[in-house]
């Protein structure tokens, strides 16, 4: 039995067979496979797969280059999305993959052979034709390797990996996946995030996951933040009962879901935190009294292009009908940082989480705004939609956005399109200079939404992603807890609303300060929807009245 060491992001528990993912030779089960393959239909056909991704990117960025920068960069896309089409390159790979390569090393081989001769070329343009086949192949490799590509069990199994993005995380099979360990980061960042939405057992920043653990048993304690392989019968039997005692807390919980609960005599949302629109109904089932955070980015990461104004319309509305009460608030894009979205075609920078994202993206980039803010302004005409700004430093950027809600208003007025005239416009506090100047934003602002997980990052200015520099923001910094008693007064001051919808929601130590803070909504992952309702009602004792959605008088 050995155990390793990490972070519990998740506090559940699952027992089962473990599978590295970005090992040398991948095992039975999971693919992509790293080297040579027995399996050759499916490296074939994974190698196709990867291949049809990556001529759609280039496709899109094709469309977004003649867009925004003109024929010849268009073209640049065209001539990638060509390559792959391409018997020196494709017919190469796939003859290898026949002869036993994996679909990764059948890539390697034929991209590199292909280079080799292109620069031997004694043609200039040719020569340079080499750098458009490296830009393929690192495609076909990312979508195989990582990067967008799904992770693909055959057999229930706890995955480990040095690390998953968050388009990885999203698209794990609920059924396959028991749970997952990643060697690198921390617990807020979007990784983490979505494995608590979908209440996956995770384990962050343990370090070097030894190979021993690969095929193995293991525990992972999502609670304690242990990778347990090999465990010995005394252990897993321990386990065993604990998973069994979570089952039973879990079902005694249930109860407090179609409860809402007030605090000194305001009542307080417990709102939901979703990623999906399809969440939006598991929300409901948990108890939510709205979503209090629709991260939409995810949405265009699903895609796999920019989703069309009526997809998103449609994703909105059903957000709003799958959680069937309350507000819905709506996040416009947060691209950036660790949310990469390939087709976007960011510039790579130094310091992505300092860089262009969020509004400043969306505002750099008033075509793909514009289009979302279209899709918001409909949904509003039949839901309660509100409009949530990531990322503000300031009121000139909160005034910039908001004068370009007011012209698309104006656009669907002239076209005789519906939507609500008052949809509620908030900021998101995710930077100390918005917590700073929040009595500032407050007067061209509907309500604050507190992003705790940027605010500690940036306050403390530690990587939320860095698990080497993660203990600076354990216990909640005192700076932090300033601004978060700041921004509440600010916005009781201006009469405005605020709620925290950032990971600290859901921390019940928390649940008071906030309260007497000033904060009237929570919203978290819907697993810890009722955990909160439960924590106010006690904070509330027995004399004071919790309501049942249907109305209903109910005494905790
Ligand atoms: C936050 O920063 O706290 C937040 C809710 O947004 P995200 O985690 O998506 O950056
Ligand atoms: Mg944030």
């Amino acid at each position: 039995m050995r155990i390793i060491k990490g972070k519990g992001v998740v506090p559940e528990i699952a027992v089962g067979r473990f599978f590295m993912l970005d090992k040398k030779d991948a095992g039975a089960g999971i693919t992509p496979s790293q080297s040579c393959t027995a399996d050759i239909s499916a490296e074939l056909e994974l190698f196709r797969t990867a291949a049809n991704t990556a001529a759609k990117e280039f496709e899109s960025l094709a469309i977004i280059a003649k867009d925004r920068a003109g024929d010849a960069e268009a073209e640049i896309f065209e001539t990638h999305r060509l390559m792959l089409l391409d018997d020196d390159l494709s017919g190469e790979a796939e003859v290898l993959i026949k002869e036993g390569q994996s679909a990764i090393s059948a890539i390697r081989i034929s991209g590199d052979r292909l280079k080799a001769m292109l620069l031997g070329s004694d043609s200039d343009y040719m020569r340079q034709r080499a750098a458009d086949v490296e830009a393929v192949c690192g495609k076909l490799l990312e979508i195989l390797s990582g990067g967008t590509g799904e992770i693909k069990l055959t057999v229930p199994a706890v995955i480990g990996a040095f690390d998953l993005t968050p388009a990885q995380t999203l698209t794990l099979d609920r059924d396959m996946v028991l749970g997952f360990v990643t060697g690198a980061g921390g617990s807020s960042s979007h990784t983490a995030i979505l494995a608590r939405s979908m209440n996956i057992p995770a384990v962050v920043g343990a370090g070097e996951i030894p190979e021993e653990a690969d095929g193995a048993t293991v525990i992972l304690d999502g609670c304690e933040g242990l990778l347990i392989i090999s465990p010995d019968e005394d252990t897993l039997n321990i386990y065993k009962n604990r998973m069994e005692e979570k089952i039973a807390e879990r079902k005694a919980l249930e109860a407090m879901s179609d409860v809402s609960v007030s605090y000194k005599g305001k009542k307080i949302r417990i709102c939901a935190n979703i990623a999906d629109h399809a969440e939006a109904e598991k929300a409901r089932l948990s108890g939510a009294d709205g979503i209090g955070l629709f991260r939409s980015e995810f949405l265009y990461m699903k895609y796999g292009r920019p989703p069309t104004e009526d997809e998103q319309l449609e994703a909105y509305k059903a957000a709003a009908m799958g959680v069937g009460r309350g507000d819905v608030i709506i996040r416009t894009l947060d691209a950036g940082a660790d949310k990469d979205i390939p087709y976007l075609g960011m510039k790579k920078e130094p310091n992505p989480a300092l860089g262009l994202r969020a509004i400043r993206l969306c505002l750099r980039r008033e075509e793909l705004f514009c289009k979302q803010l279209k899709a918001l302004l409909r949904a509003s005409a039949k839901e309660n939609i509100s409009i949530l700004l990531p990322m503000i430093t300031g009121a000139e950027e909160l005034l910039t956005a908001k004068k370009i809600i007011e012209r698309i208003k104006g656009e669907l007025a002239r076209d005789g399109i519906a939507f609500d005239p008052d949809t509620p416009v908030g900021v998101m506090i995710e930077t100390p200079s918005a917590a700073i100047i929040a009595d500032r934003l407050a007067e061209n602002a509907d309500f604050f939404s507190v992003g705790t997980n940027d605010l500690i990052q940036y306050t403390m200015a530690a990587d939320r992603q860095n698990s080497d520099v993660s203990y600076l923001c354990d216990g909640v910094p005192e700076s932090v807890m300033r601004l978060l008693a700041n921004i509440g007064s600010c916005a009781e001051n201006a009469g405005i609303w605020a709620g925290i919808c950032g990971e600290l929601a859901a921390d019940t130590d928390l649940t008071e300060f906030f309260l007497e803070s000033g904060y009237t909504e929570l919203s978290v992952s819907p697993p810890h929807i009722t955990r909160i309702k439960k924590k106010i009602s006690e904070l509330s004792g027995a004399s004071v009245k919790a309501f049942r959605h249907d109305g209903k008088t109910h005494m905790t």
